[in-house]
């Protein structure tokens, strides 16, 4: 006998990243955070944060944050979206717009593995369409299943790839339900999505703080649509998903695009570092659009290499999964950590 939903009792749990505490000395290249702090001017908002702010209930649409996103984005304040991290609006949408059977979630994989627990959680029906070799865009195989929200990251997690937006526009095109493109990584890529929500209904764009602005624990995202469509999912958000000290840090971090194109100007050329390192190591590495690589060892020992680093204080992320269980997925750290890394690993693919 159980308590909870039959669906509830027989999914699995979604398994974040592990999170050392704080102070050990683990170099943690495992959650694609960005590895360096927020900007200064959040930390100065941070130390002269009223008292009287705590007290009250947060303003419900953070309308002092969705107005520097506007004048960032050029696009109007409200056709914005809060989101305590951007996985609270994914939430959001699998619960406003997934029904049953007849409309699944639908996504191209591998890919972000929330997707599949949200699903799980209503329940939903999912149609998982597997990515080529090549990462071509199965745009085919996605339209057919006409689902109720299509689910595309991209950059994609853990390939790295993009999505052209050719291919995008051609889904948002001929999808009956949502197209949600997940841009958590888009600071780290050369193109967007967000021009498709203006010339699509359907299209919903999200993008979060925790990636490219060093504030993954704050919990904050956002999402870009036309205003009737959010109208709808208000309906569904909770009244304050957004509390104070995260709408004041947030926007401070949002006005500080210069900051913000400083480290992650540093972490692309990391990124450029880390992949040849890889690859004179033997590695293959894919081309990545994000602040991570995915990366195949010579010896496909991905296990053995994700245990012997952890061995050594390095944490990299290891999907024990079809397609990946040969692969590690690196995010881009320090340049000191990354040498640390490369360190690491040559010693143990000679040992090998
Ligand atoms: C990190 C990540 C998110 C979640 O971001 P939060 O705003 O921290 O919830 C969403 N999608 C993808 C693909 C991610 O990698």
């Amino acid at each position: 006998m159980s308590y909870v939903r039959p669906n509830i009792a027989a999914m699995a749990a979604y398994v974040p990243g592990e999170q050392p505490r704080p102070g050990t000395s683990i170099i943690k290249l495992n959650s694609n955070e960005n590895p360096y702090p927020p900007s200064p001017q959040v930390i100065e908002v941070l130390r002269h944060f009223e008292d009287e702010l705590l007290r009250r209930y947060p303003d419900p649409f953070a309308h002092n944050f969705c107005q520097a996103i506007a004048e960032v984005l050029g696009i109007p304040a409200d056709w914005v979206i809060v989101g305590n991290g951007s996985d609270d609006l994914l939430n959001l949408l699998v619960r406003a717009c997934a029904n049953d059977a007849a409309r699944p979630i639908v996504y191209p994989t591998p890919t972000y593995v929330l997707y599949r627990t949200l699903a799980a959680l209503q329940p939903a029906t999912v149609v998982e369409v597997p990515y080529p070799d090549d990462f071509r865009f199965p745009l085919k195989e996605l339209v057919a299943v006409q689902g109720a929200i299509t689910f595309i990251a991209s950059p994609n997690s853990p390939s790295g790839h993009v999505v052209a937006l050719t291919d995008l526009r051609d889904l948002a095109q001929q999808a009956s339900g949502l197209v949600v493109v997940d841009e958590a990584y888009v600071d780290f890529a050369e193109s967007s999505a967000l021009s498709l929500v203006q010339e699509f209904d359907n299209v919903v764009v999200l993008r979060t703080l925790s990636k490219g602005y060093g504030l993954a624990g704050l919990r904050l995202g956002f999402g870009v649509a036309n205003p009737a469509l959010l109208a709808e999912l208000f309906k569904v958000k909770d009244s304050y998903n957004v509390d104070a000290l995260a709408i004041a840090l947030g926007t401070a971090a949002m006005r500080d695009q210069a900051y913000k194109n400083t480290c992650v100007a540093k972490i692309k050329a990391s990124r450029t570092a880390l992949t040849r390192d890889l690859r004179e190591l033997g590695f293959t590495v894919l081309d990545s659009h994000g602040n991570f690589v995915l990366a195949m060892p010579p010896q496909g020992n991905a296990e053995y290499l994700y245990l012997a680093l952890k061995e050594q204080g390095i944490l990299v992320r290891y999907f024990k999964q079809p397609r990946l269980d040969d692969k590690l997925r690196i995010s881009v750290g320090t340049e000191e950590q990354n040498r640390a890394l490369i360190a690491a690993l040559a010693g143990l693919t000679n040992a090998a």
